[in-house]
């Protein structure tokens, strides 16, 4: 058996930020995942801001090698279609200059963007990583978690444990006592394809507002070798009250809608449809017990207007091991003392959070967001807004004022 002071348990994103986060503070942990890396996941593969923010701050060197990296693509700007479909060019810069600005955004697949952070693991002498073991045993002991896989062959105990394991955690379900619940959570799909036509030539990511898909919508990524992240996603409740095969009415939008049919008439799929489910953050929830810190998707932080999950995982995983290193120091793993990791959680991403949730109640109603879109070709201010509501969340706050859009419906042509 194997002892450590922190254990995280999934090297996604989340758990692999809070090691490396761990390991700059010069605490050792062991960090286990059942996949070997590289290893796919199904995602849009979108990464934000956050990304690069959160690597600084943990190591600038870190950030300048993923700044180096070669499998990512990056973006300039975004293009919106309403449910109308009326669509709006949006660079993330007013002005910018390829040669010298950096891109604001990246799409980068995921089996490529894991497993750069799994290679900066593996650089780091206290981090012990183990690829491969299925965690699916927690005992809670006096002095820490006793966690194994299912035969016992495999186990750790540590002082402290990480929750990292992603949107199916166990853990999360039986432990944590957070139940899946199909307002909060969305239904997601993507395939990659190459040959798509008419991508925008400074890689905009596209999103279309689809009437049948709202609040949730369709998205073109670009991506690096002329290939591009296509998917879905759709919330739950809305999937199951319909009976929604999300797989079929992606390849069906694809094949019968005028604009896509057109644009994909020479695409190739490479591989095949796949799905995952979004946990959204759409509401607060306890995040941590006695002896455990949930992260990112185990922990349901995904921002429930954009599905934006991997910055907020990230995010996450580092305030995680900076509370673990609070309770090391002060000897205290209980409950009460872990909440400070709740607190400084949502003191972070709650703002933000209840926005998204506030604009995604706004975004079911399609003749909002026409209106929205059909204004916000004629108005620069209020396509600087949208172009920072990926981003902003001070502009977001705006666009969840009702005010917001009793001043747009006057100014109308
Ligand atoms: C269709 C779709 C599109 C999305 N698009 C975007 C996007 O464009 N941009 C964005 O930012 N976010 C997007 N997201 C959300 C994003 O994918 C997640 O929020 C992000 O992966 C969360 O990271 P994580 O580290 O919490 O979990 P994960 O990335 O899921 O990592 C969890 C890890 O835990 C491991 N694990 C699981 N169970 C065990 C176990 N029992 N024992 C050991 N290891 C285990 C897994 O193998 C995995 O490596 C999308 C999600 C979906 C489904």
């Amino acid at each position: 058996m194997l002892e450590t002071k922190v254990c995280i348990i999934g090297a996604g994103p989340g758990g692999a930020t809070a090691a490396l986060q761990l390991s700059a503070l010069g605490i050792e942990c062991v960090i286990i995942d059942k996949a070997v890396f590289p290893r796919d996941k199904v995602c849009g593969d979108g990464l934000s801001g956050k990304v690069f923010t959160t690597l600084s701050k943990i190591d600038k060197e870190m950030a300048g090698r993923l700044q180096q990296f070669t499998d990512k693509l990056g973006s300039w700007g975004v293009t919106f279609v309403s449910p109308g479909r009326l669509g709006i060019d949006i660079a993330y810069k007013t002005r910018y200059d390829r040669s010298v600005d950096d891109p604001a955004g990246y799409v980068c697949k995921r089996i490529h963007f894991d497993h750069f952070l799994v290679s900066e693991l593996k650089r780091k002498k206290d981090i012990r990583l183990f690829e491969g073991v299925n965690i699916e045993k927690y005992e809670l002991q006096e002095d820490g978690y006793l966690v194994s896989d299912r035969e016992g062959r495999f186990s750790v105990k540590a002082g402290l444990l990480i929750i990292a394991n992603g949107a199916h955690s166990s853990f999360t379900k039986d432990v944590a006592n957070i139940r899946m619940d199909p307002s909060c959570y969305a239904a997601g799909v993507r395939a990659y394809f190459k040959h798509v036509k008419g991508t925008h030539p400074d890689n905009f990511i596209e999103l279309h507002f689809l009437k049948q898909l709202l609040p949730g919508y369709m998205w073109i990524f670009p991506l690096p070798d002329g290939q591009a992240n296509v998917g879905m996603d759709m919330i739950s409740e809305t999937v199951r009250g319909k009976k929604i095969n999300l797989r079929t009415l992606l390849m069906d939008t694809l094949k019968n809608d005028p604009v896509f049919r057109e644009r994909f008439e020479d695409a190739e799929i490479i591989g095949k449809v796949e799905g995952y489910g979004l946990p959204l953050g759409s509401k607060k929830r306890k995040l941590s017990g006695c002896r455990y810190m949930l992260v990112g998707d185990a922990a349901h932080l995904i921002d429930p207007l954009t599905g934006e999950g991997i910055g907020n995982a990230m995010y996450a995983g580092r305030l995680a091991a900076l509370q673990a290193e609070a309770a090391i120091k002060s000897g205290d793993y209980s409950a009460g003392a872990l909440m400070a990791y709740d607190n400084e959680v949502y003191r972070i991403l709650g703002p933000e959070l209840k926005l998204s949730r506030r604009l995604q109640r706004l975004a079911r109603f399609p003749r909002l967001f026409n209106i929205a879109m059909r204004a916000g070709r004629h108005n620069r201010e209020l396509k600087e807004l949208i172009s920072c509501m990926f981003y902003e969340v001070d502009l977001r706050k705006k666009l969840s004022r009702p005010s917001f859009y009793v001043k747009l419906l006057l100014n109308r042509k």
